[in-house]
Formats: C-alpha cells, structure tokens, sequence
C-alpha cells in the first residue's frame, strides 16, 4: 500500500482563505479587526523566525499584529505588566507570549495572568480545564490542526482507536482531549510505556509527537492506519549526497511508514503549516466571542 500524502500546506492554506473571508465579513458588518499581540522575550533564533511568519499569516488574514518584542533581561513583573496592559486593550482580542521565556520568569505566572478570552494559544489553566471538561475552550493550536488533518480524511473519528504518542501539554495531552471530543478510543503513550510498538500497531490514528527522529517505524503501523507526525527534528545526513548537510524529519521515519499507512502527513508541510492557521481561527473565534457576535463559520 502506498500512502495517501496529507498536504498539510494546501489544507491551511484552504484554512485560512476562509478565515480571510470572516475577517472581511467581521470588519465590513461590525467594525470589528481581529488583533492579535505576538510578545516575545530576548534573542532566539529560531522564536524570531516563527514570530515572524506569524506576523506575515496575520497580515494576509486582514487581521492587526501587534508586536512587543522585550529585552531577555525583562524581569517577570515587566512582562506581567505589558501582558495586563494587552488585556486592558479592547482592540487586542489574542495574546501570545512566545516560549521558552528567560530563566529569570516563570512561564506558569505569565501564562496564567493572561486573559482567558485572549489566550490564543490555549495555554490557560482555565481553558485546560474547560478542554478537559468538554466546555468551549481556546484550545492550543498544533492539536487543533492534527484533528482538522485527521478529519479531512475521515469524516468522523468516533470509534477509531487512536495511539498520541507523547504526553506534553503543548501537544500530546491536548491533542488527546480533542481526540476524546471526537469519541475516539484514545490511549496516550510516552517514554515509559510498555512495548510501544505493540501499542502503536493497534491504532486506526497514531499522533507521534516525540521530538525523537524518525522513531516511529514502518513495522509500528496498523496497514491502513491514518499517520500524524507533529515532529520537527532538525538531523544531519550521514550517506551520499545528504552527508554534513541538515535537513527538517519526524518523528516517523516516513519512507517506511508511507509504504504501510493509509494516509500520512509530511514532514516539512504536514502540521506545520497548520499550526499557525489555527492560530488566526483561535484569533478570529476570540474577537468573535469578545464582541459578543456568533462563533465564525468555519
Ligand atoms: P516534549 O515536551 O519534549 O514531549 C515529548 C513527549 O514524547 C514526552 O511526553 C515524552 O515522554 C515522549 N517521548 C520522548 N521519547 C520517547 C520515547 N522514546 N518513546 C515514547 N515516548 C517518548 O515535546 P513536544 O513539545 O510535545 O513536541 C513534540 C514534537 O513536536 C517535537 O519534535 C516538536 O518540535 C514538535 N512540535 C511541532 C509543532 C508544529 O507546529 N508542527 C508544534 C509543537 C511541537 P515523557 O513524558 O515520558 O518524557
């Protein structure tokens, strides 16, 4: 069996010319232009690269970038105020403080002092509760886009078994609560888990966020099973014309897996592109819901 390939660039891209269309719809019948407030703390590269893509997706969804970009020697109460003053800003409906932040701040602190209608990245305790209580929630971004890549190939998950591996609460423990909503069967492995190729092998879904290289093998997969790998592991060639030469994999190795799975996302251009796709939905649904106008169409 050869794989269906989940473009994960063409269904954002879907994604978020609809959210484009709300954003049209929202300014034009109410005034309203979503805003999201990108804070980021000291100089990291790689936090300075998705900061700016973010800010670009942001500008093409008629929607306002508010970037604040602090020193690394921001104490905890500088940024504790700047985010009270996002909260304050009636034309700020999203708030994304970019992590990791420096030693010196506790990210729990600064996390939780954010508004939880703002809390576009789904990080609030309040809105982890609310996901874990099956309530309306801002939910975090990558998740959401695994189970949108999900459902463009199975209409409904109900009953599916499906294996997360990895238990973060960036990634592998929301992506199973959202999986749960959806009345999947949802076991969520990790590092201790017990024959975790076994495991693996009886899921109709397998979620691999690791952050472990190509660790997922093909022999690992159900023939058939539906493949999302939120990996995104920067490795060196060894052999032929990739020696000395980095490139971005999984954490499925997914020559093999393609071979075995049903459908599979890629890596570069699976939930990459989605993550920040579900950011401008995340930013939308907040200024929808901070103004009091019905939940977006999408
Ligand atoms: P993380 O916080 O490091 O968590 C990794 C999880 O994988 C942990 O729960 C860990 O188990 C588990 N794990 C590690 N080694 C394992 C093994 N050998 N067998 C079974 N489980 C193992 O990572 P994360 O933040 O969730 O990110 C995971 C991956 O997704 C990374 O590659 C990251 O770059 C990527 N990512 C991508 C996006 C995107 O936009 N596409 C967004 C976020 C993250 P324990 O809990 O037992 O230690």
């Amino acid at each position: 069996m050869t794989a269906t390939i989940i473009d994960g660039k063409a269904i954002a891209a879907e994604l978020r010319g609809k959210i484009a269309v709300e954003g049209v719809r929202l300014k034009a019948a109410y005034a309203v232009v979503p805003g999201i407030a990108v804070v980021l703390v000291g100089e990291n590269a790689a936090s300075e690269v998705y900061v700016r893509s973010k800010t670009k997706a942001v500008a093409e969804a008629g929607m306002r970038a508010i970037d604040r970009k602090l020193p690394a020697t921001t104490t905890e109460a500088e940024l504790l105020a700047v985010v009270a003053e996002l909260n304050a800003d009636a034309t700020v409906h999203g708030i994304l403080v970019q992590l990791p932040l420096p030693p010196q701040i506790d990210s729990h602190r600064i996390i939780s002092a954010i508004d939880p209608a703002k809390d576009v990245d789904g990080f609030h305790p309040l809105n982890v509760g609310r996901l874990a209580s099956g309530l309306p929630a801002l939910v975090p971004c990558t998740p959401l886009g695994c189970v949108i890549l999900a459902k463009s190939v199975h209409a409904s998950l109900a009953g599916m078994e499906a294996v997360v591996i990895g238990r973060s609460n960036i990634v592998g423990k929301p992506v199973a609560q959202l999986l749960l909503a959806e009345n999947a069967t949802v076991t969520i492995a990790h590092s201790r888990t017990r024959d975790l190729p076994a495991v693996c092998r009886r899921a109709d879904l397998v979620i691999a966020a690791t952050g472990r290289a190509e660790m997922v093998r093909g022999g690992w997969i159900k023939p058939g099973a539906t493949v999302i790998d939120v990996g995104i592991n920067r490795v060196t060639g060894q052999e032929g014309q990739q020696a000395g030469k980095s490139k971005i994999v999984g954490d499925v190795a997914y020559a093999e897996a393609a071979a075995v799975a049903g459908a599979i996302t890629p890596v570069p251009g699976g939930v990459g592109p989605m993550t920040i796709a579900c950011l401008l939905l995340n930013t939308l649904r907040a200024a929808c819901a901070q103004n009091a106008l019905p939940a977006p169409n999408i």
